[in-house]
């Protein structure tokens, strides 16, 4: 007996000697296993792009072109939070998993809409001044007999499906006070992955696996290299380390991996995309600034990275957007195919990340096969054909020239997490896009701070001025767009134009359609070959989510969430309304052929009136409000004080009628319960009547100008 034992120790000590602590536990043979997930059943959507390939392509054919205009409402569900919804729902053996603002999860029979049950992580509203871009959750995943939700206050929770309880709870985050969730868990051979964002607070970026079955952490990959004196985890951080400046890592440096993750079962790599370097300008704390014999890539950083799905190791990276300074995320959600290029069979990466190039990497080595500009692009004049390394605008480098650098595509991205989809039987790639320039101004004299952003603008230089004729020109130039791309062809095959941009991700079905909801509160289904409308239905509400389609008995459902927000509802103030007023209506649609369900009437539009206190500062006071609002305030509460639907708008609101009560909520905390937490840590009852006064100054601004 003892000997048994010692011999499993020593067993035990040299598979860990093997990496062998990164082995998951015994796989699940019932409920969603492995090789459901590599291949799954016609009628269901197992994981977030469906499938390892993250297509979203359906194979169902009930609804088609020939039949879409018979699609009706089958069921709905009101949810019980009005913020962004921008999950894509799942559906195994009849029932529909669905996440929603705050990290929720809802499970609904699929056929009927009956609830079976719900889950609330009670995410501290605390949370939402730290997270960027909204309390959004993109989807849950699917295994086994479990749901995994990752939340936006930082951890990874797996529910067993049948009732929703919770099978364990792990915190993925270092710190929450930087990081947050808002992204899909994917599934790699028994490891549940997952990063965070948080790039533009103080984060340093990773990916993590956890034991499907113990939410044990496997493995742990960091996006850009840690403090040096503390020496590298291993030797992609050393690698890395060479091409930063300054003390990169006193920020974090970012790199944050906060949607996209593919699994690439064929040669069992984990592909990611990362965020942005952080200060986004990078003169702030010379994270470009290197010796002569290195570059200031900042690597890993506006990248795409492949691990070893087993262990976690380095297997190859490349780089979308080097020295990256305008947030070019290269978040956007990876796509595999098998594409015919010069006359060769091969297995591809397929991404627009936010910079406007379309990429296509052989996905097993990284090797750059091409980059083609889909949309207008300003900050590139050109493309290395052979390394796909861009020649970056001079103009681009805004720290270098010290001048208000206005960029095309902006930080919203030509295209950012709403989902893309591909039809291998058209061969055409379906991309939400926004067309939406953003200013971009270094700050001078900038210096970090504990919370807040970190982006080292001048952020009152940015803000969109209060003078009509420059609204009413960036209001003109701001566009979207459903775009159909040829990737062999490297080519647009159609394109659908939309007044505004923030319109819903894809879906692309074998009944040659292609279905998108919008920022116009329209659910529209178009032919996949050509682009031509052939149904839509009024959703009372902006889409942001992708929608996906299940069958049950042989009858086909499509499914989208409706709920306008996300970070384009807030962080452009006026030019979040480009589309209409937006309007959030939080709700799970389910359609079908002859569905005759029936909404309840919209509610009326709510009728915004400017009535502000009258401007009792100094020019000066506003000026410094200005700057403060725009590096703390401006994120929540809109570009120019100018909010979105779902935070309040300042200057409609009470509070700024008197100093004391301003003074109560923005040092005091008075709302923190709501979310609204107390700034004292950044900014002093001085600054906070500042940002008052600014307030006053903008909201009488606005009344001049006829509003809204
Ligand atoms: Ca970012």
């Amino acid at each position: 007996m003892r000997l048994g034992l010692v011999a499993a120790l020593a067993a035990s000590l040299l598979l860990a000697a093997c990496g062998a602590d990164t082995k998951p536990s015994a796989l699940p043979t019932e409920g969603v296993t492995d090789a459901m997930l590599a291949a799954p059943p016609e009628g269901e959507w197992l994981s977030y792009g469906r499938d390892y390939a993250e297509q979203r392509f359906s194979p169902l054919t009930e609804v088609s072109d020939q039949t879409v205009s018979k699609l009706g409402l089958a069921w709905s569900a009101d949810l019980d939070t009005a913020r962004g919804q921008e999950a894509t729902p799942l559906m195994h053996d009849g029932v529909l998993y669905v996440s929603t603002a705050w990290s929720m999860v809802k499970a609904y029979d699929a056929k009927t809409g009956a609830l079976k049950w719900s889950y609330d992580p009670k995410v501290p509203r605390e949370t939402l001044p730290v997270a960027c871009c909204d309390a959004v959750n993109r989807g849950v995943a699917l295994y086994g007999d479990k749901v995994y939700i990752a939340t936006l206050d930082g951890y990874l929770v797996a529910l067993n499906q049948k009732d929703g309880s919770v099978a364990w709870r792990s915190e993925v985050v270092p710190d929450h006070q930087s990081y947050t969730i808002t992204g899909a868990p994917r599934i790699a051979g028994g490891k549940v992955l997952i990063g965070s964002g948080g790039a533009e607070y103080r984060a340093r970026g990773f990916i993590a696996a956890y034991d499907w079955a113990t939410g044990k952490q496997l493995w742990r990959f960091h996006t850009v290299p840690g403090d040096p004196a503390k020496g590298f985890e291993d030797k992609a951080m050393e690698t890395a380390a060479k091409t930063w400046g300054g003390d990169w890592w006193k920020l974090g440096g970012g790199g944050t991996v906060w949607d996209a993750i593919t699994y690439d079962a064929k040669d069992n790599l984990v592909l990611f995309g990362t965020g942005n370097a952080e200060p986004w300008n990078p003169g702030a704390n010379g994270r470009n600034k290197v010796g002569d014999a290195a570059n200031g890539d900042n690597l890993y950083t506006s990248s795409i990275v492949a691990v070893n799905a087993d262990t976690g190791e380095y297997v190859w990276h490349f780089q979308e957007t080097p020295e990256d300074r305008w947030d070019f995320d290269s978040d956007a959600q990876i796509t595999l195919a098998e594409l015919t290029i010069d006359g060769r069979q091969r297995h591809v990466i397929m991404h627009a990340p936010k910079n406007g190039y379309f990429y296509i990497l052989d996905a097993k080595t990284g090797q750059f096969l091409s980059a083609t500009p889909w949309t207008q692009i300003t900050w590139s004049t050109a493309m290395d054909p052979k390394t796909g390394r861009p020649t970056i605008n001079p103009d681009a480098r805004y720290e270098q020239t010290g001048k208000l650098w206005v960029s095309l595509p902006g930080a919203g991205g030509a295209h950012s997490w709403h989902p893309q989809s591909y039809s291998p039987k058209t061969g055409l790639m379906y991309l939400p896009a926004n067309v939406a320039g953003f200013p971009y101004m270094a700050a001078k004299n900038w210096k970090e701070s504990p919370i807040g952003f970190q982006t080292a603008q001048d952020s009152a230089a940015v803000a969109l001025p209060a003078i009509e004729a420059v609204r009413q020109q960036t209001l003109a130039a701001t566009t979207g767009a459903l775009v159909a791309w040829d990737p062999v062809a490297k080519k647009e095959a159609w394109r659908v134009p939309y007044k505004g941009p923030w319109n819903g991700g894809t879906l692309a079905t074998a009944g040659n359609l292609v279905f998108q909801g919008t920022a116009a509160e329209q659910f529209a289904a178009y032919t996949a070959d050509t682009g031509k409308l052939l149904w839509s239905f009024p959703t009372q509400s902006g889409v942001i989510a992708a929608p996906m389609t299940y069958a049950i008995g042989g009858e086909q459902y499509v499914a989208v969430l409706t709920g306008w927000g996300g970070v384009w509802d807030i962080a452009p103030g006026l030019l979040s309304s480009k589309s209409g007023i937006p309007r959030n209506i939080s709700r799970l649609l389910v359609f079908k052929l002859g569905g005759t369900a029936k909404l309840p009437p919209a509610p009326p539009l709510n009728k915004l009136v400017l009535d502000p206190p009258a401007f009792t500062g100094t020019d000066a006071q506003a000026a410094h409000g200005a700057d403060v609002y725009g590096r703390y305030c401006s994120v929540c509460h809109g570009d120019a004080a100018i909010a979105g639907a779902l935070n309040p708008d300042l200057r409609r609101s009470g509070a700024i009628e008197h100093a004391d009560a301003f003074k109560a909520i923005v040092i005091g905390g008075a709302l923190h319960q709501g979310g609204m937490i107390s700034w004292k840590q950044v900014v002093s009852p001085d600054d906070a009547e500042a940002i008052r006064q600014y307030v006053i100054k903008r909201a009488n601004e606005d009344k001049a100008l006829g509003g809204p």
